[in-house]
């Protein structure tokens, strides 16, 4: 179904996934493939007239078994919902699906990764509007968690706490806090309303958290999202996506944080990777974290 080749220049896998050309693109409402199957309408991918959360093999995979894993994780059956509107406790459930989509797909051989992730907005390249997210079972560490674990050897220890902590103490960037964690703009972000939301304590997956913690990052993500949408006044496009220990054998360390990357600068400027993003690797910004993360913490409170 897919390829894999290794780009030497670069020391990076490529996946080459050509059927995935076919998917559907921006379907109008009555066609929407995640929206629940309605009685006398026809059929979507999930064959029942109403459902919590689904949870299935994507129709368009970049991996599959037994080269990895690729699905589908569909919020709600709402089709105008978004994860900021869900009530708390779907929420809190998407949390423990999330979970439970960890610890299955990363006892797999064949997943060395399991990243959880979200496109939110046709500026981050959605192709279906029904608030959905995703999950790849990589066959290999990627290399942003391989850089994640390169910044622990480099610190001399876990490099999220490192970091939470040099958060808390500056406190400039804070936007959200509870018992359980923590919502910044990190001290050298890439994207201005970039948000990293850190488990307090040293919780390698979602699987090691406890109950309540899962119901705090629940709290926590939604805080933010709704946020981010009061921010502008809109629908605020982004990429999130889940961090965790990897899932290889012998084992690997990892601090559960979840980073969110938006693309608006402002209402309405996209940040585009340009020459020096993409031809260097130096994000340029025309914004400061410590300003963004007032904006964004004003805008959190406001949207509660
Ligand atoms: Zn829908
Ligand atoms: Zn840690
Ligand atoms: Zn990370």
């Amino acid at each position: 179904m897919s390829e894999l080749r290794f780009n030497e220049l670069r020391g990076e896998q490529v996946d080459y996934a050509i059927h995935r050309q076919e998917r559907t693109f921006l379907p109008t409402r009555e066609h929407c493939p995640l929206c629940p199957t309605r009685p006398g309408g026809a059929e979507t991918e999930i064959p029942f007239p109403a459902f919590e959360i689904a949870v299935f093999d994507n129709r368009f995979p970049a991996f599959t078994s037994p080269g990895g894993a690729s699905e589908v994780v569909v919020y709600t059956d709402d089709h105008d919902a978004s994860l900021g509107s869900l009530p708390a406790e779907r929420a809190e459930s998407l949390m423990w699906v999330w979970r439970h989509r960890y610890l299955e797909l990363g006892a797999r051989a064949d997943v060395d990764y399991v990243f959880i992730f979200e496109n939110r907005g046709v500026e981050v390249g959605v192709t279906l509007h029904h608030p959905h997210g995703q999950i790849y079972g990589y066959p290999f560490l990627p290399p942003v968690p391989a850089l994640e674990l390169a910044a622990d050897a480099r610190l001399g220890g876990c490099a999220s706490c490192e970091l939470l902590a040099r958060e808390l103490d500056a406190g400039t960037r804070v936007v959200y806090e509870s018992e359980q964690i923590v919502g910044y703009v990190p001290y050298a972000a890439r994207w201005a309303y970039e948000a990293h939301v850190v488990m307090r304590a040293h919780r390698p997956s979602l699987a090691a958290c406890e109950p309540d913690e899962l119901r705090a990052l629940a709290a926590a993500l939604q805080a933010l999202q709704r946020g981010y949408d009061a921010l502008f006044e809109r629908p605020f496009p982004y990429v999130m996506a889940i961090h965790q220990a990897p899932t290889v054998t012998p084992a690997l360390d990892g601090h559960l944080h979840i980073e969110f990357y938006p693309p608006l600068r402002t209402a309405e400027k996209l940040k585009y990777l340009a020459g020096s993003e993409q031809g260097a690797g130096t994000f340029i910004s025309d914004t400061l974290p410590e300003e963004s993360a007032a904006t964004l913490r004003e805008a959190i409170a406001r949207a509660r």
